[in-house]
């Protein structure tokens, strides 16, 4: 019963497998597995993205919303995303769901172009930048397997506690 779903805690196995293309539009379970992913976000404070590996979906399916922290940000359900461009690097200070108490500074690319399908199949692009930007490319290495401590340069001085922040 999807009401199970919650958040899965490194290092929780599913968050290191990549995750399946989406080809069946329209299904029961693809349709569950989206209304999941945002009755989970929304209980989450500030909560900017969450990837369906993260409460135990092996589909490529993502959330991105940072509407909250950036006006400009669109709501956006990810199917199959893949980042088709990116244009200069930037540093992103990130943390995980999955990885609670813990940031670290990432690289990232400050603008990208992300082709992806819609719930009905159709696909769409749009270029991002900004904090939707870091946050789709957070989401779709979730979607890979790998999660932002892997793109830390140095685990013992870039990855630290939440808390002394
Ligand atoms: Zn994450």
């Amino acid at each position: 019963m999807s009401s199970e779903a919650k958040i899965r805690i490194f290092p929780d196995p599913i968050l290191r497998t990549p995750c399946q293309v989406v080809r069946d539009f329209g299904t029961v379970e693809l349709t569950r597995l989206i209304s999941d992913l945002h009755r989970i976000m929304k209980k989450q404070t500030h909560g900017i993205g969450l990837a369906a590996p993260q409460i135990g979906s092996g589909l490529q399916v993502a959330l991105v919303d940072v509407t909250e922290r950036d006006p400009k940000g669109q709501k956006l359900c990810l199917i199959n995303p893949l980042i088709r461009e990116f244009w200069e690097e930037t540093t992103s200070r990130e943390g995980c769901m999955s990885i609670p108490d813990y940031r670290g500074d990432i690289k990232r690319y400050k603008r990208i172009l992300v082709e992806w399908h819609n719930e009905k199949g159709r696909k769409l692009q749009k270029i991002s930048e900004g904090i939707e930007a870091i946050c789709i490319q957070h989401e779709v290495d979730h979607l890979s397997g790998l999660l932002f401590i892997d793109r830390v340069a140095s685990l013992k001085r870039d990855l630290l506690p939440r808390k002394i922040h």
